[in-house]
């Protein structure tokens, strides 16, 4: 009965908040599975993301249980006339308000709620594994996280990750989903075989290469412009049981890069004969590496910057994993010497630990706990993250790292290679035109403790300023989880991609309904 009322109170304040946008029998005959919801905890969580940068509070916030469900209400909102739209919301982890909507719908993704006590109670599905195919089918708003421990169980895991698992299927593919796997299998939209998609017409389409491929090829790495994502295949593999991990550290960026780009470029050769992971960061802190990836590094043996000779006082940390089998630990050390023989670190700066692979793909949230237990994890993040042109790095390290940085990060700020050619030319994501291009993720929290180096102002200024910098500079960088506000800067991100990006908004979603927290097109009345 609650929840009846609940759901009445919602569509009623939907109708008199966007003054009878929908037709109220229309909303009524709605007749969704799951929790159409104005919980003021739910329209919260809905307003703020993990950037915690923008608020935007939607009219309600949709827990869906099904794929016909989020097409019902998109259909809703198609034939609205007064520019409703709908967002959907996978873990929130975005940092400036892509998944946020005012004048519209949320739909949350994941942690489904489930039915609304009035129909079946239905939820959405659980990951599927086809053990013998090597694919999973999951649900869009699914969390990595979620699908590694399901696919686990038959003795297989996907192939290409991000960082940090607690972020959903549909939000990564809407992006690209990058990790130190990338220059190996190429991003997570590389690693796709099908998607279902609710268009911005409210058709619910299966895609591939083969089938629908033109909504394929748009929905990766599409920033959500174009449907929303129920269901995705995703290439698996078998699961190694453990993970070699070493760091070493650089104190100069060539020989650091050139090991880089020597280690991608071996993503060609067997199993055996390179890395399975291959990531780095910059150290431009003086003291201590006490970033909160630093629990690597023993405490009882602190690394001072100053006792290695850095030059410019920064310091590279290359970050290399070997998987493996507990059948065949004993030909791991081998591998791991021979590769690490044709390396240029410092010699004395090789630091090796081994774990389940589970841990070490789930090592940010061990962090993440810490952080939390102090305050720090719910701050604003005004994260930067940047493709950089290889033969442009160079230059960016001089006018960033040993320049703008001066010698605080606050927070940490990784660096690694990719080849282009695992980058499928036909996604929507837009990468340097270079052949071998890096990441450069300056992951940085502010704090509002009277430091100024360390405020929400002085870090958004010296993003500004890199940008600013790379733009005078001539180092043609593109933004990776882009953020612009004005559609003639999205027009120079996409460069000569905007067309077909734009002509595949026109196709799949004419009333600009969808994602318009990204703020590329306006919804149209
Ligand atoms: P949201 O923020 O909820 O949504 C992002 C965008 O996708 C929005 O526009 C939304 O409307 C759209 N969207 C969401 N779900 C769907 C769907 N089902 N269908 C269509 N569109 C949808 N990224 C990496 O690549 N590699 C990393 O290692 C990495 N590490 C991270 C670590 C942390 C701690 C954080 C906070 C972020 C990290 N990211 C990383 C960035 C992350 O991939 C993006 O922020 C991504 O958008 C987050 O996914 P989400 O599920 O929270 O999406």
């Amino acid at each position: 009965m609650a929840t009846k009322l609940l759901l009445t109170f919602a569509i009623c304040r939907l109708i008199v908040t966007v003054g009878l946008t929908l037709d109220p029998t229309e909303l009524l005959r709605l007749g969704v599975d799951g929790q159409l919801s104005v919980e003021p905890t739910d329209v919260e969580t809905a307003s703020l993301d993990f950037g915690l940068l923008t608020r935007a509070k939607p009219l309600a916030v949709l827990h869906p249980a099904s794929a016909q469900d989020i097409a019902q209400l998109v259909k809703a909102a198609y034939r609205s006339n007064h520019g409703l739209t709908v967002s959907a919301r996978g873990h929130g982890h975005s940092i400036n308000g892509q998944a946020q909507t005012t004048n519209g719908v949320v739909i949350q993704m994941s942690g489904s709620k489930g039915g609304n006590g009035l129909t079946s109670g239905r939820k959405p599905p659980h990951p599927r594994v086809w053990a013998r195919e090597r694919y999973v089918d999951v649900w869009g708003g699914e969390l990595w996280i979620d699908v590694l421990k399901s696919t686990l169980e038959y003795g297989l895991a996907p192939k290409s990750w991000t960082d940090y698992l607690y972020l959903s299927v549909g939000g990564t593919l809407s992006n690209a989903g990058i990790s130190g796997q990338a220059f190996n299998h190429g991003p997570q939209i590389s690693n796709v075989y099908e998607l279902d998609v609710v268009t911005g017409k409210a058709e619910l389409l299966t895609c591939s290469e083969e089938l629908n491929p033109k909504l394929f090829h748009a929905v990766l790495g599409g920033l959500g412009q174009f449907g929303i994502i129920t269901r995705a295949r995703i290439s698996l593999e078998p699961a190694p049981q453990r993970v070699r991990w070493i760091r070493v550290l650089y104190s100069n960026l060539s020989a650091f890069t050139r090991d880089q780009e020597y280690l991608i470029s071996l993503h060609a050769q067997s199993v055996s004969q390179k890395f399975d992971y291959v990531e780095g960061f910059v150290i431009v802190d003086e003291g201590l590496i006490n970033n909160w990836r630093s629990s690597f590094f023993s405490p009882r043996n602190p690394v001072k910057i100053s006792s290695l000779g850095a030059n410019g006082g920064v310091l590279y940390c290359l970050e290399i994993t070997k998987n493996y089998h507990e059948s065949t630990a004993d030909t791991v050390d081998q591998e791991v010497e021979s590769l690490l023989k044709k390396l240029n670190f410092i010699p004395t700066s090789v630091f090796t630990t081994d774990l389940q692979y589970m841990d070490f793909l789930d090592r940010v949230h061990k962090a993440e706990l810490k952080l939390r237990s102090k305050g720090l994890w719910e701050v604003p993040h005004p994260w930067l993250n940047l493709f950089v042109p290889k033969s442009k790095i160079a230059d960016f390290d001089e006018g960033v790292f040993k320049g703008i940085l001066g010698n605080k990060t606050s927070g940490p700020i990784l660096i690694y290679p990719m080849n282009k050619n695992k980058w499928d030319p036909r996604s929507s994501v837009v990468t340097p035109d270079e052949d071998v291009f890096y990441l450069v993720a300056l992951l940085r929290s502010a704090l509002d403790n009277g430091v100024e180096t360390q405020s929400l102002e002085y870090l958004t200024n010296q993003n500004r300023q890199i940008l600013r910098y790379c733009d005078e500079a001539g180092i043609n960088v593109k933004q990776y989880l882009p953020h612009y506000t004005t559609q003639e800067e999205w027009m120079d991100h996409f460069g000569n991609k905007w067309d077909r990006f734009n002509q595949m908004k026109m196709e799949f979603d004419p009333r600009h309904i969808l994602a318009s927290g990204q703020q590329i097109f306006t919804p149209s009345f």
